[in-house]
């Protein structure tokens, strides 16, 4: 294990093939450390490693060298933990969008700034779905404006962590060593989404899902016509979430462990009756699909592991 001093520890990564250092902080309120905190730390290090390599999907991109944590937000989201149904009530202005319990997920939070209440204030959280290896890079560097047919250029997220997580989005990754294994505590596929903050104005687009669902439900909160949507990035190249002016902000990484393969959860059965596929460049499953759709007829059972 990693000694965490003066709250913050180095990660090693290669992007591109070349390498960099990345300093992992905690944020300043930190003191002292508690182990608990360094723990999380420590925790959110590996995942990054766990991560591999790492490509940049758009050449010439700056790096950030550090990324700020704020343990003290980091929670898990389900029956026991943190719990809501419906809309959450709490007296905030999350502007356009309801904030549902994103159940099943761990939110390992992202240090953005000191005012957090008054700067979010009026902007809603989405989801934004992709691969292992674009993760720290993005994190990193920001997102990077996509071109979609539909709805026109800017990023797309979903206000449904559900829509988010199919792996046309959310890669599913199989953990294969003993050590991995380890410190998911014998978990075997593990999915992360990036949550993001975006201002209610700069919501250009909502619109259906694209995954060929139709009558199928997709999420038990929202109808399948508003599961995309697509952020205003007033022409910028990238999205630099260190950027104050920056219209979508990543405030934290959700990350999903679970005993089996997540395709066998309830809320993933829409999968079946809408997309889903083993070609690497469109889903990446992590599995053999006909091995999955086995598991799934023999009713093998998939549960959230917690730590
Ligand atoms: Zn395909
Ligand atoms: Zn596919």
């Amino acid at each position: 294990t990693d000694y965490v001093q003066n709250g913050s520890s180095i990660l090693e990564i290669l992007i591109d093939g070349e390498k960099f250092n990345i300093k992992l902080t905690l944020n300043k309120v930190y003191k002292p450390l508690t182990e608990k905190v360094k723990e999380e730390l420590a925790k959110l290090k590996v995942f990054f490693m766990f991560m591999g390599d790492t490509k940049s999907p758009n050449k010439k991109q700056q790096f950030r060298s550090e990324i700020i944590l704020h343990p003290e937000w980091n929670c898990i989201y389900d029956v026991g933990h943190i719990y809501w149904t419906g809309s959450l009530q709490d007296g905030r202005d999350r502007g356009k969008f309801h904030y549902f319990c994103p159940i099943g997920w761990k939110r390992y939070a992202f240090y953005v700034t000191d005012n957090f209440d008054e700067k979010f204030k009026g902007w809603s959280i989405g989801y934004h779905g992709t691969k292992f290896a674009y993760g720290l890079s993005i994190l990193l560097s920001g997102l990077a404006p996509g071109i979609k047919a539909v709805l026109g250029e800017g990023i797309s997220i979903s206000q449904s962590i559900i829509y988010a997580s199919h792996p046309r989005y959310a890669e599913v990754k199989r953990i294969e060593s003993k050590d991995e294994r380890n410190f998911f505590l014998n978990g075997k596929y593990v999915q992360f989404v990036l949550q993001c903050r975006v201002l209610s104005k700069n919501i250009k687009e909502v619109g259906p899902e694209s995954l060929g669902a139709r009558g199928i439900a997709i999420d038990p909160n929202l109808s399948n016509d508003v599961m995309e949507c697509v952020v205003d990035t007033q022409d910028k190249g990238i999205m630099d979430f260190n950027d104050p002016d920056s219209t979508i902000v990543c405030t934290g990484l959700m990350i999903r462990v679970t005993d089996n393969h997540p395709g066998l959860l309830p809320e993933s059965q829409w999968w079946y009756s809408s997309h889903i596929c083993n070609h690497k460049e469109c889903c990446c499953v992590g599995i053999d699909l006909s091995e999955l759709m086995k598991q799934r007829i023999n009713g093998v059972k998939c549960n959230f592991i917690y730590e």
